[in-house]
């Protein structure tokens, strides 16, 4: 039994129904004017980075428009990326934000907050490693609270509550020792 891998217009012309159904506007503005090629020439790149990072194919990465957060721009404010990577051996799809205090070089994987349940930042990754010791942590495992943003979480979130006493705590010991 032999294998063939599809020649390049076939997975092409894949990418492009992948594309169209995903995100339609996206892809069907990337040619409107040169601030929407360029996003769109950016986030191929945001693909490419964080496919070599988690060694998944390039195509099981696609970065659209994050509906719930918008960052500020000279021209006001654009929509941040959302990258999802479809992974082909389980059907899973795994969702990240760029991490902006090292940009293009790690990200925030997005799962559902334990305590409120709203879609929130998980874990800083930017290797394989750093998902995995988010997925099987030990003991000096991190939770990511210094980039949790109230905007993220339901109204009385308890970890984020938690998570801003363990803050305060944190910080008192920093001042006295
Ligand atoms: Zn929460």
């Amino acid at each position: 039994m032999t294998t063939t891998t599809p020649g390049l217009a076939e997975r092409a012309v894949r990418a492009a129904r992948t594309h169209r159904a995903a995100d339609p506007d996206g892809f069907r503005h990337r040619h409107d004017n040169p601030e929407t090629w360029n996003r769109w020439a950016r986030r191929a790149r945001v693909a490419r980075t964080i496919a070599t990072a988690l060694q998944v194919p390039v195509d099981a990465v696609l970065v659209t428009d994050d509906p719930h957060r918008t960052y500020p721009a000279r021209t006001g404010d654009v929509p941040g990326d959302l990258i999802t990577i479809t992974d082909r051996a389980t059907g899973s799809a795994w969702r990240f934000i760029p991490d902006h205090t090292t940009p293009g070089q790690a990200w925030l994987l997005l799962d559902h907050c334990p305590g409120c349940s709203a879609e929130a930042p998980v874990a800083r990754v930017a290797t394989l490693a750093d998902l995995g010791d988010h997925l099987d942590p030990d003991r000096d495992t991190r939770p990511v609270w210094e980039n949790q943003k109230t905007a993220d979480h339901q109204p009385g979130c308890t970890e984020l509550h938690s998570a801003a006493e363990t803050a305060a705590r944190g910080a008192t010991r920093r001042s006295v020792g």
